[in-house]
């Protein structure tokens, strides 16, 4: 064998059998392929192993073989080797690819020098080969191991980073980086993990940190991280513990997910839930099946349905009409427009129903299909649209019932006006009996009288629409009442052949109220007057009962014509008759019942009817019965019947300026035994009364020429004169009445002024 000599092996003749033998051993057991080879290229020696590395079957067989050719892959790579090794007479550590017998490529690690004489010529070549494949393999797979994690990382969307237990960054990837906002690393390598994060979530940082040390890991904690500028971002935080040999947690790595979009549509998404959910009308999502996949708040409510009740439901169940077929057509329509609105009933989970109106769009949401409904609750509105049609109805039958009005009015006016004049003209005949004249005055009083009713009836209607009518209560007894009618009808009862009855449902002072007596009057004279007039025989009966001791029931019943139910409640309309063709046979304005009805309502009670065509009817008002004490002297001594006679020697001041007023007046009053004065105009009353301090009564017109009435009183007052001033007004209204007590008069009476009225009133001054 060859030994080295400075650079060289020399070969030493000494100690050589010995060595040999050793050598031998080696050579042969050693794993590393050992060889000598000439420098033509020829294999001198090899070892086992080599031999076994090469994959020959022994060692001959690689003798015969041309080192580069056969066994280097490259075989230029041979004639580098030896020129090198020629040079530096030694290799070490050299990586060369080998191809064993099968082709097969191997690594081998070469050590190898050239051996030389003495001389320095070179002998041959002498090196040892370590296989190497399999570690080259190991080391290449780690190499791309890394290499592939290396670039997995940095693929990454994630930042990635690993620090340990006091924040301190060992690693991190470039989309750390970059998410944070940092230019270079080792600027990023000097910032603590946990000063990274936001002020106001150091807090929640400090939970996460010990949860993650007691379960190993943390997952999806939202946290707001701070980037190199100062401004933040929110940020999905997982982190796995990595312990150390002794098992102590040694190091943290974390994942960043930057969540801002994802918060901020979350956010989006939520406002939107949130709005819909507290959206006034209720929103339906459906899928293309019909089905529900979503309800906000609003259609739980109107429906009284739970969402879990809804979700996955066929829409039938909110909308009866909703079949699919019905369906069918809405995708259609809004397949093809976009969007629909129509008008719908749904049924609420109690089974109630209510329209609605829907406005349906089609949603194609990730080539599925949707629609989303708002419906609308539309009661009130359809409501409202059938209050205006009846409102607009009721103005167009009011209009027309106004033209019936004053065509009938004119009619009803004309009438008496034809026989007043008539009969008036007849009345200047000088051949009249004393008789005739009598009946034709009659006539004359009576149409007058009818004329009179119609303007009153006008003027009450007016002054109920304007508010100018008060409830004025006295005690009265309603028996009187009675009696009086009574009296009254009687007469016309037995000309015309009806029967007429009466019924006083309490006695004696029990029959003593407080109420209008000249409403509950008017209400029942209107109500017999119509019984007669629409009863040609049989029997008309009035009066009163007692209802549960809180109400008195007045009732007129007739056996006339009676009423269809269809017109129970129209009949009570202003100007309403229920045959009101001019044709008709009957006569009046439509206004007495409507009067009556309101002057029911104002004293706090109610009016209906019970009838039957052609067997009669039965009108019935309730009022409060407010019973007062029978005991009460002024109450009975105002219901004792007094005749209506001005005592003897009274003096009377009329102001009139209007001459027949006057002419009327002082007839009335002269004749009944009182001295009468008349002043033309409210100056002259002023003047009257200073001159003549003995009047005992003054009647007074408000309108008077130069001072008015409401002046002259004034003036008169003034002056502590005491005498009673009583209004005369052309006015009917209550609120007339008011102004006038309120304005310095003691007593009102409204024109044309009656005979009975006219006494009335002096008697009740000047007693
Ligand atoms: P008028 O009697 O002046 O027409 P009302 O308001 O008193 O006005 O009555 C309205 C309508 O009600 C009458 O035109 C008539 O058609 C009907 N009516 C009132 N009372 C009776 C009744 N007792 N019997 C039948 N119909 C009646």
């Amino acid at each position: 064998m060859a030994k080295n000599s400075g650079n060289k092996a020399i070969i030493n003749k000494g100690d050589r059998r010995e060595g040999e033998d050793l050598y031998r051993v080696l050579f042969e057991n050693v794993h590393d392929g050992i060889y000598q080879s000439s420098p033509d290229g020829k294999i001198i020696t090899a070892n086992p192993a080599l031999v076994k590395m090469l994959g020959y079957s022994d060692e001959e067989e690689l003798k015969r073989l041309n080192i580069g050719k056969d066994i280097y892959v490259t075989p230029s790579a041979r004639d580098g080797f030896t020129s090198d090794l020629s040079r530096t007479g030694r290799l070490k550590d050299v990586e060369l690819i080998l191809r064993k017998k099968n082709g097969e490529e191997i690594i081998v690690l070469e050590n190898s020098h050239a051996v030389v004489n003495d001389n320095g010529e070179l002998l041959y070549y002498e090196g040892t080969l370590t296989d190497i494949t399999e570690r080259k393999i190991a080391e290449e797979a780690l190499r791309e191991s890394e290499e592939r994690y290396h670039t997995l990382l940095e693929t990454l969307q994630d930042g990635l980073s690993l620090f340990d237990m006091s924040g301190r960054i060992k690693y991190f990837n470039q989309q750390k980086k970059r998410m944070l906002g940092y230019d270079s690393d080792e600027e990023l390598m000097k910032v603590s993990t946990f000063d990274m994060i936001h002020p106001d979530d150091q807090k929640n940082l400090k939970k996460i940190m010990e949860e993650l040390v007691s379960n190993g890991s943390i997952r999806d904690k939202e946290l707001r991280v701070l980037r190199k500028d100062g401004t933040w971002f929110w940020a999905d935080f997982s982190a796995t513990l990595i312990y150390d040999r002794n098992g102590l947690p040694a190091f943290i790595m974390d994942t960043l997910k930057d969540i801002s979009v994802r918060r901020k549509s979350e956010e989006q998404l939520k406002m939107l839930k949130e709005s819909i959910d507290s959206h006034y009308d209720s929103a339906y999502w459906m899928d293309s099946s019909n089905r529900f996949i979503y309800v906000n708040n609003a259609g739980c409510r109107e429906t009284g349905y739970s969402l879990d009740e809804l979700l996955g439901q066929h829409v039938s169940l909110l909308n009866p009409s909703a079949t699919d077929e019905n369906m069918d057509r809405v995708w259609k329509y809004i397949r093809e427009n976009g969007s629909g609105t129509g008008e719908s009933v749904h049924r609420r989970k109690d089974g109630s129903l209510f329209p609605v109106e829907i406005v349906t769009t089609y949603v194609n949401f990730k080539g599925r299909e949707y629609s989303c409904g708002f419906a609308r609750d539309i009661t009130e509105r359809k409501k409202f649209l059938a209050d205006i049609t009846a409102a607009k109805e009721k103005a167009e039958e009011s209009d027309r019932l106004k033209t019936a009005f004053l065509h009938n009015i004119s009619h009803e006016i004309r009438t008496p006006m034809n026989a007043i004049v008539g009969f008036t003209s007849l009345l200047e005949a000088s051949d009249l009996s004393e008789e005739t004249r009598k009946q034709y005055i009659d006539i004359v009083y009576q149409s007058s009288n009818q004329l009179l009713s119609i303007i009153s009836d006008i003027v009450d209607i007016s002054n109920i629409e304007t508010g100018h009518v008060r409830i004025s209560e006295n005690e009265f007894s309603i028996n009187s009442v009675i009696d009086t009618l009574y009296d009254q009808y009687r007469l016309y009862a037995r000309e015309t052949g009806i029967r007429l009855g009466y019924t006083k449902g309490l006695e004696g002072d029990a029959a003593v109220i407080h109420a209008d007596e000249t409403k509950v009057v008017q209400i029942l004279t209107n109500l017999l007057n119509n019984a007669f007039k629409f009863t040609t025989r049989g029997s008309v009966d009035f009066g009163y009962t007692l209802k549960g001791k809180t109400d008195i029931e007045f009732f007129v019943r007739d056996t006339g014509i009676g009423i269809t139910p269809e017109y129970e409640q129209r009949i009570f309309d202003r100007f309403y008759q229920v045959d009101n063709s001019p044709e008709k046979k009957t006569e009046g304005t439509g206004l007495g019942l409507s009067i009556c009805k309101s002057y029911v309502e104002m004293m706090g009670g109610k009016i209906w009817l019970s009838t039957k065509k052609d067997s009669g009817s039965e009108f019935f008002f309730s009022i409060p019965y407010k019973k007062i004490s029978g005991k009460d002297t002024v109450t009975k001594k105002k219901l004792v019947r007094t005749s209506l006679k001005i005592p003897a020697g009274k003096k009377i001041l009329v102001s009139e300026d209007d001459d027949l007023s006057y002419r009327l007046m002082e007839e009335l009053l002269t004749k009944h035994g009182a001295t009468v004065l008349r002043a033309s105009d409210g100056r002259e009353a002023i003047n009257a009364v200073d001159n003549n301090p003995d009047i005992d009564l003054i009647f007074m017109d408000i309108k008077l020429p130069l001072v008015d009435g409401y002046s002259a009183v004034s003036e008169i007052r003034k002056k502590n004169v005491k005498v009673p001033v009583v209004a005369i007004s052309a006015y009917t209204g209550d609120v007339e009445k008011e102004k006038a007590i309120s304005g310095g008069f003691n007593g009102y009476i409204s024109k044309p002024v009656s005979v009975k009225n006219l006494l009335r009133t002096v008697k009740d001054f000047l007693v």
